[in-house]
């Protein structure tokens, strides 16, 4: 596997010369060769106390809270100390089982992403995902695509999304209903993870569509994963409080997606309201959370309403050492963008040359780390 990566992606072996990509990425960087515990293992080592099938919701989530305090405080204490990864032992019931129980309760009044549609998904799938209570898995692969650090990256697509974005790459697993894929539990998610890891994966890497309706699958797997590997979060991180609230704690390494600045960019070209505030406030609430790598993608004729104050608010908001930036120029028209090019004319054709430089200018001014990956 090391040839075939070195062949194919001699930029995964250099890129861990920059010291800036070593320092952004220093926990991601020990979970991946197994020097520490991912946060999944780490939140499975904290005794719940209280069986959390006993408790009702608010007492449930309050024991959460303070658990998840815990886990932070541990996890510090690890990177500061250092600790093997097989040191730690799961406990029942686990911080990771109070997760798990409250995320099958939301499933039965879904508020996992901000669209907030509370259905009960245990019954229907009519919420703006389209997802019942089971989850999808269109493919899964050793991805050779992604940023440097990250290949080969044990990549998981999940059929559905929470948007609805006119130029999707991947509409035909994310939006087009009845999705694509195999139907798998929580086991058989810990098995495929195992799967990648062993094949070479670097870390397990959870994408769609969007993994955020698939929070209550994901969790559970962790309980029967037994192996050590980083966990990314590859989403447009659209959660809802509670849903992030969720996952936070048992993430390494953050790839949130920040397309928009101009709200009503999103809701046209997404189908997503209050798409601004939502992922301002996401990103604060990971920051210390783990590693950041955000993506921003230049669209044609956005660089004014949305490229270049996005990169501001990330500049202003962001630790600059901490967080690295991928200013990517590979936009193309896709699903409506491309049959129906007359009602999507901004974007309508590829980025210039010219544009793309404005952004990595931009980024330069602010002094940002960016496409280093
Ligand atoms: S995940 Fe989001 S879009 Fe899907 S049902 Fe839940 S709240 Fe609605």
């Amino acid at each position: 596997m090391l040839l075939e990566v070195l062949a194919l992606r001699p930029d995964s072996i250099t890129v861990w010369r920059d010291p800036r990509v070593k320092r952004a990425l220093s926990w991601y960087w020990d979970v991946m060769r197994d020097r520490a515990p991912a946060r999944y293992r780490i939140a499975d080592a904290i005794p719940a106390d209280r069986d959390p099938r006993g408790l009702d919701t608010r007492e449930l989530w309050s024991l959460h809270d303070r658990l998840s305090q815990r886990a932070l405080e541990e996890w510090r204490r690890v990177r500061e100390k250092g600790l093997a990864w097989d040191e730690l032992e799961p406990v029942e019931p686990s911080f990771l089982d109070v997760k798990t129980e409250l995320a099958r309760r939301i499933l039965r009044e879904c508020v996992f992403c901000e669209k907030r549609c509370r259905v009960d998904r245990t019954k229907s799938n009519r919420g703006a995902c389209r997802l019942g209570a089971e989850t999808i898995v269109s493919t899964y692969f050793l991805h050779m695509g992604e940023e440097a650090p990250l290949v080969p990256s044990g990549t998981i697509f999940y059929g559905g999304c929470t948007f609805k974005c006119v130029f999707c790459q991947n509409y035909d697993v994310s939006q087009e209903y009845p999705y694509p894929g195999e139907v798998v539990d929580a086991r058989r998610l810990a098995s495929i993870q195992e799967k990648l890891r062993r094949k070479g994966a670097r870390n397990i890497n959870h994408v769609g569509g969007d993994p955020t309706p698939n929070l209550h699958t994901i969790i559970e797997s962790f309980k029967h994963l037994r192996v050590n590997v980083p966990q990314i979060w590859n989403s447009n991180q659209y959660q809802s409080v509670e849903g992030l609230k969720l996952i936070r704690d048992l993430i390494d390494l953050w790839l949130p997606d920040f397309k928009f600045w101009d709200n009503r960019c999103a809701l046209r070209l997404s189908l997503t309201a209050r798409y601004r505030e939502t992922l301002t406030r996401n990103l604060k609430m990971i920051l210390g959370h783990g590693d950041i790598i955000i993506r921003h993608l230049v669209m044609p004729n956005h660089l004014e309403c949305c490229t270049l104050p996005i990169l501001d608010w990330i500049a202003a908001n962001m630790p600059r050492d901490r967080t690295i930036v991928n200013i990517m120029a590979q936009y193309r028209p896709e699903h409506k963008a491309a049959a129906h090019p007359e009602r999507y004319p901004d974007i309508a054709r590829p980025i210039t040359g010219e544009e793309y430089q404005k952004a990595i200018e931009h980024a330069e001014r602010l002094g940002l780390l960016h496409s280093l990956v």
